[in-house]
């Protein structure tokens, strides 16, 4: 079983898992993450994303990568009743051309970006005017109050060493809002490995809520908050009961987790 760039685990035993339609993913024994084996290399990423964020999608504001507005508004209406204080300083991991961050600045919040692709940032800086780094380390340790991270570390080759890079610019006491694709959700479990965030090719690392808890816990957050939360609750109370049973049965399509740095 080769890994031909340094893995998302350092495990060293995999199982096959889908046995059907994404057939190269694989689980690993020891901690759960489900992989994509070979993982990509960067390289090949860069060209999955240079696909995705054509000019045309960045220019109207608009990528695929991001999640839908509905969703964003409830993150960001989330945040400011329950996550942030007056005064705090957000950093959006994976900020994209800035949809969350523009919502976040209209309620008030000091907000900060972090965006790989050289598009989206050029896009969140010159039309929407906001500070949007290329990287951790161009961002100052123990600066940031609250890290989101939406829809991102299903994205990452190497999760386990950007949450370590990411913890160190928390401040002492700071948190990470993270949310991802739920593998044991329902959707996933009736489409196997025809799910749909499965068949996103530039979905690397699959999370249940234990392999994702484990994964925060192994790069040093704690203490742990896993918010039984649903994005996109639309309205009507039939919707809201099989939400929240969903949710209680952990079957919800999102995880969603808050992990605290204790500095
Ligand atoms: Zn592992």
């Amino acid at each position: 079983m080769s890994r031909s760039v340094k893995p998302a685990c350092l495990h060293p035993r995999l199982l096959p898992w889908f046995d059907r339609g994404e057939t190269d993913f694989q689980r690993c024994a020891d901690c759960g993450l489900v992989l994509r084996v070979p993982m990509p290399t960067a390289a090949q990423l860069d060209a999955i994303y240079a696909a995705l964020y054509g000019g045309e999608q960045i220019r109207s504001g608009r990528t695929n990568q991001e999640s839908g507005s509905f969703a964003l508004e409830q993150y960001a209406n989330h945040l400011v009743a329950h996550e942030l204080k007056p005064g705090m300083r957000l950093l959006d991991y994976g900020c994209g051309s800035g949809a969350l961050l523009e919502m976040l600045r209209q309620r008030g919040v000091d907000a900060i970006g972090l965006e790989t692709s050289a598009g989206a940032r050029a896009f969140c800086r010159e039309q929407r005017g906001f500070d949007v780094h290329a990287a951790l380390d161009e961002v100052a340790p123990a600066s940031v109050d609250l890290i989101t991270m939406i829809e991102v570390i299903e994205h990452l080759i190497d999760p386990h060493a950007v949450l370590e890079q990411v913890r160190t610019r928390l401040k002492p006491g700071g948190r990470l809002f993270v949310t991802t694709p739920n593998r044991r959700s329902l959707r996933a479990r009736l489409d196997g490995g025809h799910w749909r965030e499965a068949t996103k090719k530039f979905h690397v690392v699959l999370f249940d809520d234990s392999s994702l808890a484990r994964l925060l816990e192994a790069t040093g957050f704690g203490p742990l908050r896993h918010l039984r939360y649903s994005p996109v609750q639309r309205p009507g109370a039939a919707r809201w009961l099989f939400s929240r049973a969903q949710q209680a049965l952990g079957l919800a399509g999102t995880l969603c987790f808050v992990a605290g740095n204790p500095g």
